[in-house]
């Protein structure tokens, strides 16, 4: 593989999810080499076919991995870098950036999938123009990862934004919603799962007029006028495969300003967009995991 002068190191870039792994070779500009995707299976199998494909591309100089979570992201803890409890089988208290460190010896740049997506977003798509963005996923579940003044937000674990309490509209309280924690959290009406339970399709397989449309969009622009209200950011990204129904980011755009009415002090500096990376932010934003590494590394 020929890397042209100015693109820097090669990188590693693993977004790891609870069905596919997705991996690449690329350069801290955002730009994708080679990529590959393999399907989640037992931690011994997946990465070790990540780290064999790894191996048949050039010397890498760092890995940035983008988890599915709950994940461990606090570097002064022992476990910083395994996934904690999921209910994905055998996964648990799985060390996935240890397995990266021991097998490569080079820095390893660890996150969630949506922190990772919300960085490369953020320097490299939707965001480029700012300071602060949001990257939404809604698909099988609802995820969300922040990035204010160029980092991502960590607190006592990561941005959750999935099981948060929006307004039921008049009327629109019949459904019980899925969350098995929760019932009617966001994520138990609105995610991809909740829509297929309740309307037995999936949001763009129903009509144009049904009444999903303006529901989901409803319930999704409550989470975008909180994470307005709450952290100022200017650009929230919808991804996720629920996020590519026709006209769903448009509708959530017009309904989170309804909402709003006017008030918000950042006014028009707030908007809700589509991915600039299309399908790309994920792998993307773990070039961007594995280029700071290297920097934090120095
Ligand atoms: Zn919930």
């Amino acid at each position: 593989m020929t890397i042209t002068a100015g693109d820097g190191p090669l990188l590693g870039a693993v977004e790891a999810g609870g069905t596919k792994f997705v991996l690449a070779v690329g350069t801290a500009s955002g730009k994708v080499l080679a990529s590959h995707r393999l399907p989640t299976t037992t931690p011994a199998e997946t990465l070790a076919a990540t780290a064999d494909w790894f191996s048949a591309q050039a010397p890498l100089a760092a890995i940035g991995v983008g988890s599915f979570g709950p994940a461990v992201l606090d570097p002064a803890s022992p476990r910083y870098g395994h996934i904690t409890d999921t209910p994905k089988p055998g996964w648990s208290d799985c060390d996935i950036a240890g397995h990266f460190a021991r097998r490569f010896g080079v820095p390893i740049g660890f996150d969630t999938d949506v922190n990772g997506a919300a960085l490369g977003e953020y320097l490299h798509g939707a965001g480029k123009a700012g300071q602060s963005l949001a990257y939404v996923t809604v698909g099988t579940g609802i995820g969300g990862g922040l990035v204010i003044g160029g980092e991502p937000v960590h607190g006592a674990s990561h941005p959750e934004m999935g099981h948060l309490f929006p307004r039921r509209p008049a009327g629109d309280t019949v459904f019980a919603g899925t969350c098995p924690f929760h019932g009617d959290c966001l994520e138990g009406l609105a995610s991809g799962p909740a829509i297929k339970a309740r309307w037995g399709a999936s949001l763009d397989q129903l009509p144009a007029g049904h009444e999903a449309h303006a529901i989901v969009a409803d319930y999704l622009a409550q989470l975008c006028h909180t994470l307005f209200a709450l952290t100022a950011v200017e650009t929230i990204v919808l991804g996720g495969g629920v996020s590519q129904a026709p006209g769903l980011v448009e509708r959530v755009r017009r309904r989170s300003a309804e909402l709003s009415a006017g008030y918000l002090p950042g006014g028009k500096r707030h908007a809700v967009v589509a991915p600039g990376l299309g399908q790309n932010a994920g792998i993307v934003g773990a070039l961007v995991l594995a280029a700071r590494a290297i920097a934090q590394s120095a």
